[in-house]
């Protein structure tokens, strides 16, 4: 696995030689933080949700991470249902029950009934979204449809715009205001409680991750299967630690408190990253001087290891539609997009005809793999990446109906073997390990350090 330069800081490498010495880790977790030092906890929230916030509170780590930290003792019931739902330790792909008997197969990308090209009508959606603004034009056609009363989605902080916030957008123009890819942490199971006690129907977007956690939810709270009518996902290459944006600020020579607006990508396809203060400078980085050296994205441990990370149990995944994986240059704004269960299928046709998004034409999944090279690399890769982590005495995630063993087997022996011991020597120096989290101001962590080392 490749050296990257975002994970070891000097704080980071100390902590984790020290862990190093530690005893042996456990097969299975046994507490909260096991989950987080192992490297597998990607931030989604639902511990939270589940336990309380009396009992877990939330962090930005010094390394960038926003993790859960055990305040007071999550009871053995709360335990056991974070065991079955948290995401990081637990990945399962769609039953037949899900996603239809009818539903066709890919080996790599799963269970579809659909996959095509398109964009949303509206074209000041298509122009601000990420990519075509797909996953906001079905959003806003639900909530102004009524179909449901809100969409549980992330958006950038009003206040602090650095920042990523899970909000309930009531209107069209809410879930317009929340379109782009947020590159940094985001907690969206966070809110998922709050959104059930509403007792209304509403509709999730979210990564691959968060969709599955809220499918394991569902197993657990029979609400969700009443009250979530859709679950939308992004395709993602991995979600990066705040340090990446820690060190884009820092280049700039700018404080967080200076900024009034954060934008990855969008106004246009990709658009820039554009940042903007509150004496009115502004400052733009192109989308391939931000993510053309993958050693950069500053990704989570728990991405690289993502044994679904293109939403197979979402209704709808929407990806970017870039031939070779990389834009040539910017364009008016397209999606792929994936129906993968009959709610799914059926929205995109009801939106369609209502006149929220244009459908251009159909794809093949072999479309799919072209322009998303490096999610049919990760996918044919995870299984011997997990293997060398247990071979390491590594906790891994429990990986079901996801069809990683079978994509191992058809690759060359020393393909996976050169995964497995990549996997296995990452485990051995440390490089899958996290330092403990801490709560500032209570485990001798002090407040300034909050951030990941983010200024003002
Ligand atoms: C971390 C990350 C990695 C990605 N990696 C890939 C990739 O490898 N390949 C690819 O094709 N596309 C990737 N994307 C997705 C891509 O940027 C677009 O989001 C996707 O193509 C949908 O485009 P859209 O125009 O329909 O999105 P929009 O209409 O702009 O809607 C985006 C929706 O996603 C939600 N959202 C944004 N960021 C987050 C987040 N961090 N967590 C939860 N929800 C979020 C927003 O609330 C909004 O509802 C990634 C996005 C993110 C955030
Ligand atoms: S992945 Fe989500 S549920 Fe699991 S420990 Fe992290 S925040 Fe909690
Ligand atoms: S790569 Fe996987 S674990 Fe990481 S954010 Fe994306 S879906 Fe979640």
């Amino acid at each position: 696995m490749e050296q990257d330069r975002c994970s070891p800081s000097p704080r980071d490498s100390a902590q984790r030689n020290r862990q190093a010495t530690a005893p042996a880790v456990a097969a299975r977790p046994e507490r909260l933080s096991d989950i987080v030092e192992n490297g597998l906890c990607v931030g989604c929230g639902l511990c939270q949700a589940i336990a309380g916030k009396d009992r877990i509170e939330f962090v930005i780590t010094p390394e960038g991470r926003e993790r859960p930290v055990e305040r007071r003792k999550i009871s053995p019931d709360d335990w056991q249902r974070i065991l079955r739902t948290c995401p990081g330790i637990r990945v399962e792909g769609a039953s037949s029950e899900l996603c239809g008997h009818d539903a066709e197969s890919d080996r790599i990308w799963g269970p579809y009934h659909r996959v095509c090209l398109g964009h949303a009508a509206d074209p000041d959606v298509r122009f601000r979204a990420a990519s075509g603004g797909i996953l906001t034009a079905l959003a806003a056609y639900l909530v102004e449809s009524g179909k449901v009363s809100f969409i549980l989605q992330v958006r950038a902080s009003p206040d602090r715009p650095v920042r990523t916030e899970t909000v309930m957008s009531e209107d069209g123009a809410s879930v317009v205001r929340s379109a782009g890819s947020r590159y940094g942490p985001a907690t969206p199971l966070a809110s998922i409680m709050d959104a059930l006690d509403r007792d209304e129907p509403f509709a999730f977007v979210g990564k691959p991750c968060d969709v599955g956690a809220l499918r394991l939810l569902a197993r657990e709270d029979g609400r969700v299967a009443r009250h979530c009518k859709a679950m939308l996902a992004l395709v993602c290459g991995g979600a990066p630690e705040f340090r990446k944006t820690g060190d884009l600020l820092d280049e700039l020579g700018l404080r967080e408190d200076e900024i009034s607006l954060l934008r990855y990508r969008g106004y246009g396809n990709p658009g820039r990253t554009r940042i903007e203060t509150r004496d009115g400078r502004a400052f733009e980085k192109t989308y391939l001087e931000m993510w053309e050296e993958e050693s950069q994205w500053c990704i989570q441990n728990r991405c690289k290891i993502c044994p679904d990370a293109i939403g197979e149990v979402a209704d709808v995944a929407a990806a970017d539609y870039w031939p070779g994986g990389a834009p040539s240059g910017e364009d008016a704004g397209f999606n792929s997009m994936i129906a993968r269960t009959p709610v799914g299928r059926d929205l995109l046709r009801d939106a369609e005809a209502a006149g929220a998004i244009r459908i251009v034409r159909e794809l093949t999944m072999r479309d799919m793999d072209d322009t998303q090279p490096h999610q049919v690399r990760k996918k044919e890769s995870v299984w011997a990446r997990l293997a060398g982590m247990r071979a390491a005495g590594h906790l891994a995630p429990e990986v079901v109906n996801l069809r990683i063993r079978e994509l191992a087997r058809e690759r060359p022996m020393a393909a996976n073997l050169a995964q497995a011991r990549g996997a296995r020597a990452r485990v051995r120096q440390g490089r899958m390990t996290e330092p403990h989290a801490m709560l500032p101001g209570v485990d001798g962590w002090s407040e300034k350090e909050d951030g990941a080392g983010l200024k003002g």
